[in-house]
Parts: structure tokens; sequence; C-alpha cells
């Protein structure tokens, strides 16, 4: 989408109803997703529509190794650098690396990000999304004035954003989890869903639905709980017009790409509902996958711990940056967060001369 700050960046998605235009807008918003963050890379996207899920693991390769070969020419780490998205994970991105080595008859690891440890994945690149959006959570429930310890959570989706959010959102602020659901349908539990049951319960049966002292709800239901913090974790426009005047949440943390309709973000802000935007909510994943990308160049490897700590301070310091601009604006934090985007991506624009 666009390119001026750095190499497009962005995921990959594999799913039944991906379409031309949602690739398009997403690989619009990582543009300035990678802006919020301050990260010198640019806004791209790919997508593959296919349900992964009705494929075998040959089938699987053969897609990936093909889509790879078709690619190839595109991408590169100062080109387009792709990584994980809604149904990829780091097998895809192993994958796709080696095809493109075979390809180029040299490593360059640095093609892809989110591979596995063993080759060249980052520390700490499969929690990321998640931890990225609970750093941020952290720093606005302390601007709000809020001590999460104890408070309660839902979460809508449960991928690889939505799985993390629950461990990390027990794990580092004491949050009690009452509702989770996937597309197949969600559970509640008022004294709430512990991560290690709830994971492993759907590891074994690959769906949440069905967990030993839940109760079943809908994804509609889910969204609409009185809880203190609710987590868009699954696919966008899953918060319109329709149900935003009955959403009870304080904050609405999305680490969803796009859950929210415009529309449905004037009522919560009239409301009062707290949202921290995917742009910055969910940009841990791309923020670590810069690291990797840095790591792989080098070829010098970072302890967990480093990647937390580096990651910490960007998501903290993008999160003050995009106050500060609400604050001063008097704008919601959706539109501070592309004010602040905008005028990164612009400055470069201009800095090169194309405008
Ligand atoms: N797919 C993730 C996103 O939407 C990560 C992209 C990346 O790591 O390049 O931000």
């Amino acid at each position: 989408y666009n390119d001026a700050r750095g190499p497009g960046k962005g995921g990959i998605r594999f799913h039944g109803e991906e379409t031309i235009d949602t690739v398009r807008a997403l690989a619009a918003w990582m543009t300035w997703k990678t802006a919020v963050v301050d990260i010198p890379l640019g806004g791209a996207k790919g997508g593959i529509i296919v349900d992964p899920r009705l494929l075998t693991q040959t089938e699987l390769e053969r897609l990936c190794r093909g889509y790879m070969r078709n690619i190839a020419g595109y991408v590169g780490i100062t080109q387009d650098v792709p990584a994980p998205d809604v149904y990829t994970n780091p097998q895809i991105m192993a994958w796709m690396m080696d095809e493109y080595e075979v390809l180029m008859g040299h490593h360059e690891p640095g093609v892809i990000t989110g591979k596995p440890l063993e080759l060249g994945g980052s520390a700490s690149r499969v929690d990321a999304t998640a931890r990225g959006g609970i750093y941020t959570l952290r720093e606005a429930a302390d601007v709000l004035g809020i001590d999460l310890n104890g408070k309660t959570a839902a979460i809508q989706g449960y991928g690889n954003a939505g799985t993390f959010a629950h461990q990390l959102a027990e794990e580092l602020l004491g949050m009690k989890i009452i509702a989770v659901s996937d597309s197949l349908g969600g559970i509640i539990n008022n004294d709430g869903l512990p991560y290690d049951e709830t994971y492993a319960h759907k590891r074994n049966t690959r769906a949440v639905a069905g967990l030993a002292g839940s109760d079943a709800i809908t994804n509609e239901e889910l969204l609409e709980l009185d809880v203190d913090v609710l987590f868009p974790s699954a696919l966008e426009n899953v918060i319109t017009a329709e149900n935003a005047p009955r959403i009870k949440a304080k904050i609405s943390a999305e680490l969803a790409n796009g859950p929210t309709t415009p529309e449905a973000d004037e009522i919560l802000y009239e409301n009062g509902v707290y949202v921290i935007p995917d742009l910055l909510c969910n940009a841990g994943g791309v923020t670590v996958s810069y690291f990797e990308m840095v790591q792989n160049s080098y070829q010098y490897y970072w302890s967990e711990s480093m990647v937390h700590e580096r990651l910490d301070e960007k998501m903290t310091n993008a999160y003050h940056a995009l106050h500060h601009m609400a604050t001063e604006q008097k704008v919601d934090n959706r539109v501070a967060a592309y004010l602040v985007a905008i005028e990164r991506v612009a400055q470069a624009v201009r800095l090169r001369g194309w405008v």
C-alpha cells in the first residue's frame, strides 16, 4: 500500500471469505500501524481464499509453496516481508521461507517473519500481538485510574491473539476472564475461566464450547457482557451500529484488525467506552516481526527478556504519544492514532519528494 517508511510489512490470511478489498484495506492499516509504533516499515498484506481446516497437511504445504513461488519476485527483506495472520502460523512461514530460499539459492530468513524459533524466529513472536495489547491496556488503565487486578474480561476469538490475551491478562494483570468464544460459539463462567483448563480443552476438542463448569453463550452475547475489558480478537466488523449501543465494557482492547465499524466507533465514544484502537493495540505482532528482521539481518538472537523489554518500551511510548494526541486534539483514540500515523507517513513521502 505504501512503502515510504520502509519495506512493505503485513500478514498473510487464509480465509474462506477473503477478498481483494479486505487485503487492500488491511495493507493500508499496516501502513498506519507500523507508523504508530514508529518502526521503519511500510504496509502490505496477502491472502488466499481458502479454509485451511479442510486441507491435509500435505495439501497445506503445497499451497504455501505454490503461493511463495508466485510472490517470490515481490518479496524480500528490502522489499516486502510477509508474516502470519488469520489461520496462518509458524509452520506455514517455515514452508514459505524454505520455498523462497530454494528458489533464490541462498539463505534469507528475513524474507518472512513469525518463523519457528529453530529457523530464525524471534523469542516471544508467538505471543507478541497479545503481549503488546496487554502492555497498552496496562498503560491505559493507569491513565484512567483503574486497577485491573481482579477485574473481569471477555475475549471474542480464541486464535493466536485471543489465547495469549487470556494467558497474559491473567498472568501479567491479575484479571479474571469470564467468557471466551471461537467461530463455533462461546462459554461463560462468572467465577472465571482459568487459562490452563480452557486452552487445554480448546487444544483437545478444537473448540472452547463444552468446557466443564461453563455455560454456553453466543459470540453476539459475549460482546455485550458487562465486563471491565472486552478483547475483540477475531475478525473485522463485529461491533457495528446495531450492537454498539449495548456494549457495556469500560475498555475495548482491539486485538483483531478492524473489529469496530466507523458508525460503531462514534457510538462507543459517545457512550464513554474507552477504545484502544487496533492500530496500536495489536501492533505488538508487527513490532516483534521487526525485531525478528533485525535479528535475521545480523544473525544474532536476543533473549526473551530483551524482546519483552524492547516491546514494552515501543508499546508504552506509542500509547502515550497517542493519548497525548487524543487529549490535545480532543478526538477519540482511533482518530488520534491516524493523526500520529498519517503525519509520520506524510513526512516520509514529503522528504522523498513524492509530493
Ligand atoms: N498480521 C499481523 C498484523 O496484522 C502481524 C503482521 C506482521 O508481523 O508483519 O499486524
